[in-house]
């Protein structure tokens, strides 16, 4: 899994689950960039924009993983 961290929490990438609907590109475009590198740029959104967008992945292949305290 690849992780882009934001804040307190990081954005999970799980590869081989991605069906590459580009559900996220379309629903937050400022952060996942499927033509960029690094594709997740967690730094152009708000915290709570990124769960949002994260929790409406089909495929299961993007988590949030928040920090241990
Ligand atoms: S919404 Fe999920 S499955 Fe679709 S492109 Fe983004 S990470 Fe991949």
């Amino acid at each position: 899994m690849k992780k882009y961290k934001k804040e307190n929490i990081s954005i999970g990438w799980e590869a081989e689950k991605c069906i590459h609907a580009a559900l996220c590109a379309k629903g937050l475009s400022n952060v996942f960039k499927p033509k960029d590198r690094p594709w997740i740029q967690p730094e152009n959104a708000s915290k709570q924009e990124i769960i949002d967008q994260v929790a409406k992945c089909p495929s299961g292949a993007l988590s949030i993983i928040y920090d241990e305290e």
